[in-house]
């Protein structure tokens, strides 16, 4: 059986001399692996198009463990990347994050379309990397069925309160008030309105206005750790690539 789709290359390994197998996140399977016959030599126009981070029109034969890929053409390749380190690596993260969390032959368009938008962002240097890191882990988070609860004090309903914190064990919110109260949760993260306000953002607003918001960098900063420390203990696993842009950015 072939079909065609468009898919992002999230990993591309060596095989041999001359071939590669690569994962790809498509919108219409998922995440798929397939071979890509003959496409190390750089004269074959699979190269480029089975290159990491670039974003394909496949050709997808059914093999026996994984796709063939009879065929592959490069719609867009984010060259922007290359310029900088932190935006290579943080590319390299988002395909980490999107080979261990998307979902295998099922409809992944929102977290391909959420991924495109984050690599077109940054590599037309549109946005600050830490906004686009923390918009990419809070969404797709949503996405996979992890959306915290953001819309008030889990305790006593305050939308708006002095001292909200976020509990990320449980991705819930508390007051000052509540929080001293109660026997909670040890791990808090204390929030200004303006991160509060971001993190509502990221989870709940349209898909197309998620990257558009600014915020002062110590702010953007603690917004980043906000989704770090959520993601770390609903996952329960830490991704290596972001060790690195931990020291980059
Ligand atoms: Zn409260």
């Amino acid at each position: 059986m072939k079909f065609i789709t468009n898919g992002l290359i999230i990993k591309e390994q060596s095989i041999g001399e001359k071939d590669k197998l690569i994962t790809a996140l498509t919108g219409s399977h998922g995440v798929v692996k397939g071979f890509a016959h003959g496409a190390k030599d750089i004269k074959s126009s699979k190269c480029a198009a089975t290159g990491l981070l670039a974003y394909s029109r496949l050709t997808l034969h059914t093999g026996k463990e994984s796709y063939i890929i009879g065929d592959a053409r490069a719609i867009k390749i984010f060259s922007g990347l290359r310029d900088s380190v932190e935006a290579m690596y943080l590319g390299q993260y988002f395909c980490e994050l999107a080979a261990a969390l998307c979902p295998r032959e099922q409809k992944a368009e929102d977290q391909l379309r959420l991924i495109l938008n984050a690599l077109f962002l940054l590599s037309e240097k549109k946005r600050d990397p830490l906004t686009v890191k923390a918009c990419v882990e809070l969404r797709l988070m949503c996405l996979l069925g992890y959306m915290p609860d953001l819309t008030m004090c889990r305790e006593c309903g305050a939308y708006e309160k002095d001292g909200m914190r976020l509990l990320p064990r449980t991705g819930s919110l508390v007051c000052r008030d509540c929080y001293s109260a109660h026997e909670l949760e040890d791990l808090k993260i204390d929030l200004t309105p303006a991160v509060l306000t971001a993190l509502r953002h990221c989870c709940y607003a349209d898909s197309e206005k998620l990257f558009s918001f600014k915020l002062p960098e110590k702010d953007l900063r603690l917004l980043n750790f906000c989704s770090e420390e959520y993601m770390k203990f609903i996952l329960e696993r830490q991704f290596k690539t972001l060790k690195y842009i931990k020291d980059l950015i």
